[in-house]
């Protein structure tokens, strides 16, 4: 078969075309400028004509895909916007939400072998904060986003930015979805904070990372919050490897089960400090933040995932996702190999 996939420069983009390629799809992704199409076909070099890269210059414009879906049978939706510096909360809300109308109205109108059709969410769109309630499943969402951005516009926080754009993009995957049941079944990814080796284009050393890898390469090996052992201690959330992420929509695309199905894909749960300690190991001029104070076994963690429906769908369970430990070894080992200094 043949995927479309959308923003394939981006991290976990990367991942979702290697894992396709190995599987034996052929692939055409697309990028916003013809400046990202070289990288990416050096590093698939060996796959020959199974990757074709195209310039989609604005995904929000409506039939911007058409071109593209007629002769694919999936499509993987990764392009949003991923970013803390946002000022209007539309410059991230317009590109989410217009651009996974657009990728799904031009399956539905000229995709004719399109049957299904991945959209990568997040735990953004799924967790709320400061409610009380720590563990999530699929049948929440986060509407406070949305109305804290309603109230507060360009004042409010940009984790709400950011969560509001995921959640409305992925409500409006779902009401194309429900439109055109006929012509093709969505299944929707949402992973909390993605980690592992980066494998994509990466410009400007660690300041160009994407915002998952940045702030973790800043807090863990720069050590830029060592001064403030509180926050390394109690600060955290969830975290799944890219390699997961990657696998998960692969198997979102061939397995029966997963069609019409909203999916979390979470590894655990952890804080700073815990990610600090693990990385010790393997290099130890990493800063020591919390370390003679924290105490793992005592953390309480703010956001927990319920990932039954990812075992039951995926058979993703702990025996199969990616450790932590293993996580930062590959990390590291590649932000070495790749010449990222801390
Ligand atoms: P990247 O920043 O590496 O990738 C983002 C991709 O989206 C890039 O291809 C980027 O293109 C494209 N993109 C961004 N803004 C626009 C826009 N306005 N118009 C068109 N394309 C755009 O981040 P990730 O790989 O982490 O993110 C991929 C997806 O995963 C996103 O949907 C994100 O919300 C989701 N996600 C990520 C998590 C994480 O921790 N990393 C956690 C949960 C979900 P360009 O390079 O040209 O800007």
């Amino acid at each position: 078969g043949k995927v479309l996939v959308t923003g394939a420069n981006g991290y976990i983009a990367m991942h979702v075309v290697d894992q396709l390629l190995k599987g034996g799809y052929s692939v055409r992704g697309t990028v916003r400028s013809e400046s990202k199409i070289k990288y990416i076909q050096d590093y698939f070099k060996s796959y020959g004509d199974k990757l074709e890269l195209v310039v989609v210059p604005d995904i929000t414009k409506e039939g911007a895909f058409d071109n593209y879906v007629s002769d694919v049978d999936a499509i993987e939706h990764t392009a949003s916007p991923f970013t803390m510096q946002i000022d209007d909360p539309n410059e991230v809300i317009a590109p989410a939400v217009a651009g996974t109308t657009s990728v799904l109205q031009s399956a539905v109108l000229h995709g004719k072998n399109v049957k299904r059709i991945v959209v990568t969410s997040s735990t953004g769109a799924v967790l709320e904060v400061d409610t009380g309630k720590t563990t999530f499943t699929e049948d929440d969402w986060n509407d406070q986003a949305i109305r804290i951005v309603e109230e507060k516009g360009s004042a409010a926080d940009a984790p709400s930015k950011y969560r509001a754009s995921k959640t409305l993009a992925e409500r409006a995957a779902w009401k194309v979805a429900e439109l055109h049941k006929d012509s093709f079944e969505l299944t929707t990814i949402c992973p909390p904070f993605v980690y592992g080796p980066p494998i994509h284009e990466i410009n400007g050393g660690s300041e160009g990372l994407n915002q998952s890898l940045k702030d973790w390469f800043n807090i863990v090996l720069k050590g830029t919050k060592d001064s403030d052992k509180e926050f390394l201690a109690k600060v955290g959330s969830s975290w799944v490897d890219v390699r997961d992420v990657a696998k998960a929509h692969v198997l979102a695309l061939k397995t029966v089960d997963a069609g019409g199905q909203r999916i979390i894909v979470s590894t655990g749960a952890w804080k700073w400090q815990d990610w600090i300690n693990i990385a010790r190991t393997f290099a130890s001029e990493v800063a020591a933040g919390a370390a003679d104070t924290y105490k793992p076994d005592e953390a309480v963690h703010d956001f927990l995932y319920n990932t039954e429906k990812a075992k039951r769908i995926f058979e993703l369970d702990s025996s199969i996702l990616i450790s932590r430990e293993t996580s930062v070894q590959d990390m590291l080992s590649k932000f070495k190999e790749r010449n990222l200094q801390w």
